[in-house]
């Protein structure tokens, strides 16, 4: 009987590749800089490798925000500074709300049955600020950002974490998340049932297995 469910923000209910775009589009204008869409690619490719990175505990969040920019501007060969553009970058990132289709919906349809408790690896003024200007916050139980929880998903520290402020055992909770090795294989290998949103149509590594695989929100509703 589940009670409870843990539920990625970024990717998940929010539109963090879209939210990113308009942020770094508004970052470069406010520099001079010139910006064209495909610009953005190289953002994707550098920060999702240095998330993965962190994942895998090769480097430090705070590590990852000093050199994010320095190294998309020089892999753009543009000359800018990097601590400021990752300063301009996260004042956009927390006041753009893009959500993802249906996150709405599926926040509503979940927080009726359920108790929700956003689960992310991120800054906890940045996510809080961001599910507010969606007007999101209403939806959730709680918060487990990693900043405040003092570890990252998939380790099973965070996962202690938040089982020790709550009253429910590993089986009454689901765990929702785009990311294969956050979301996924973390969830799994500490116990809890998990939904991997493969909203990217992207295929699994063998060793990551989830319980279910949405391609669309709305098709949670089949499943809790
Ligand atoms: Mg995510």
């Amino acid at each position: 009987m589940k009670k409870a469910i843990f539920i990625d923000i970024d990717n998940t209910l929010l539109d963090f590749d879209k939210c990113a775009h308009l942020s770094m589009k508004h970052s470069f204008e406010d520099f001079g800089l010139p910006f064209d869409d495909s610009m953005f690619d190289t953002f994707e490719r550098v920060n999702l490798s240095l998330w993965h990175s962190l994942e895998n505990g090769y480097i430090s969040k705070d590590q990852l925000f000093k050199i994010r920019w320095s190294t998309v501007l020089a892999a753009l060969n543009v000359k800018a500074d990097g601590i400021l553009m990752e300063k301009q970058f996260k004042h956009y990132i927390n006041t753009v709300a893009i959500t993802i289709d249906y996150a709405k919906e599926i926040l509503e349809y979940l927080s009726s049955k359920y108790k929700v408790y956003a689960t992310s690896n991120a800054t906890y003024e940045q996510q809080i600020s961001r599910l507010k200007n969606a007007d999101f916050d209403k939806y959730f139980s709680g918060y487990f950002i990693s900043e405040r929880v003092g570890f990252e998903k998939p380790s099973k520290e965070f996962f202690d974490v938040c089982f020790a402020s709550l009253p429910y055992s590993v089986d009454e909770v689901t765990m929702i998340g785009d990311s294969p090795t956050a979301d996924i294989k973390g969830g799994v290998k500490y116990g809890l049932d998990t939904i991997w949103f493969n909203h990217r149509g992207e295929s699994l590594p063998d060793d990551i297995k989830p319980k279910f695989t949405v391609n669309h929100l709305k098709e949670i509703e089949n499943i809790l």
